[in-house]
């Protein structure tokens, strides 16, 4: 039977070893100590629920698959096989790279060394402690959608000053326009939440940021949330080919024969990824490939749908033209159009119009509001 080692057990290897179970040797390499998790659930460790709670399996079911569970760190591929930090080494026949991303960190002046970056289940562990033992203030520099995630993770618990400073002029840019983004920015406040826009941070003092205008914000704790770059340490220790990330084809074959990559440590047609559904598209992908049925990985379109802090969003096609908008229940649509067709929707706490507005990019905006009323 064919050796398969997989190197990182979060969702994408864990996905790759559960595809694989069945037909192979699999040994899957787990990087951390817990029993692997849901990486987008940690903030719930925040209130009452323990980290067995968001396990991906429980620790008996890799056992009772097959598969061999290890922890460690892997430090380089040589050879057809996985170096250990331990000094052990593991043969294979094909690998497969699921080392995923690190949070980006951002220089700033000053020297304080207690900046939390949420990655793992003891980033979020620390963070909690901190806010049971009595912080009154906490700043999130990074307005994206795990900055805001994480605000209001956080104000649902502790009743904390908050403050999510955003450099661009308004909050969630790629996904909305203006006008829109200023609404969930009230939403937003209306849970405690202030946003601060067009704010560089500059300075992290003990208890303080203070951004290149001069303005300063409490933080007894200071958290960033600046997006993250893909860990590509192992790829580059062992001569794999990388750029941004480690740098795959479409059959997610890294440059050292036999050896594949997936998820966020990718980097596919000078594109990398940071979200659960392509790491674990890809995990079940190269299952597909190792077992010589794979037809090229494309990735699916970036979800639409997506959850702000408790407030529901959906963003379909652009947002180029005239901007309209009507009330749809307790929320919104934001429809765009030109030259007499919708080129986009935005749904605010309107899930009831999903469908509708699928449908709609491309037809007109009459048929559009016809359908809704
Ligand atoms: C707070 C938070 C919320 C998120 N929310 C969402 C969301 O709502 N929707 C969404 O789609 N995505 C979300 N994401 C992103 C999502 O979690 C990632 O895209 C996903 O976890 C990537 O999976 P992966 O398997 O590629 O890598 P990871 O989950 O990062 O797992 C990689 C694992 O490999 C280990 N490792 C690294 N190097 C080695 C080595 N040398 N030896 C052994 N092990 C190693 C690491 O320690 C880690 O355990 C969120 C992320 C965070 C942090």
């Amino acid at each position: 039977m064919d050796r398969i080692v997989i190197i990182g057990a979060g969702i994408g290897g864990v996905q790759a070893a559960s595809s694989l179970a069945d037909q192979y040797c699999v040994t899957l390499i787990n990087g951390e100590d817990e029993t692997p998790y849901y990486r987008m659930r940690i903030e719930e460790l925040l209130g009452s629920a323990g980290p067995e709670s968001i396990a991906i399996h429980p620790d008996d079911w890799y056992c009772g698959k097959g598969i061999r569970l290890i922890h460690g760190r892997a430090v380089r591929i040589e050879d057809h096989q996985v170096y250990m930090e331990t000094g052990e080494s593991i043969p294979f026949e094909k690998a497969v790279i699921a080392t995923g991303a690190e949070p980006r960190i951002l220089p700033l002046k000053g020297n304080r060394d207690d900046i939390i970056a949420i990655r793992r289940i003891d980033d979020v562990l620390v963070l909690k402690e901190k806010l049971e033992g009595g912080a009154r203030s906490m700043t999130i520099i990074g307005g994206g959608l795990l900055g805001l995630e994480a605000a209001a993770a956080v104000r649902e618990h502790f009743d904390v000053r908050m403050t999510v400073l955003e450099t661009a002029d308004f909050i969630l840019p790629n996904q909305l326009d203006a006008k829109t983004s200023g609404y969930i920015q009230s939403l937003l406040a209306e849970k405690g939440i202030e946003i601060v826009t067009g704010a560089r941070a500059e300075e992290a003092s003990d208890d303080s940021v203070i951004l290149s205008d001069g303005r300063a914000f409490p933080s007894d704790i200071l958290c960033i949330s600046a997006g993250v770059i893909p860990d590509i340490s192992l790829a580059s220790a062992s001569g794999i080919k990388t750029g941004r990330g480690i740098i795959v084809d479409n059959h997610l074959s890294t440059s050292m024969p036999d050896v594949f990559a997936i998820g966020d440590a990718v980097e596919l047609d000078g594109r990398t990824f940071g979200l659960a559904m392509h790491a674990r598209e890809m995990g079940s992908y190269v299952a597909s490939e190792i077992r010589g049925a794979g037809e090229g990985y494309k990735p699916s379109d970036v979800m639409t749908q997506l959850k702000v802090a408790g407030i529901s969003l959906a963003v379909f096609g652009s947002k180029e033209g005239n901007r309209h908008e009507i009330a749809a229940g307790n929320g919104k649509a934001v429809i765009f159009e030109k030259g007499e067709t919708i080129t986009g929707i935005i749904l605010v706490e309107a899930k009831q119009l999903l469908a509708k507005a699928k449908g709609a990019i491309g037809k007109s905006l009459e048929s559009f509001l016809a359908s809704v009323n």
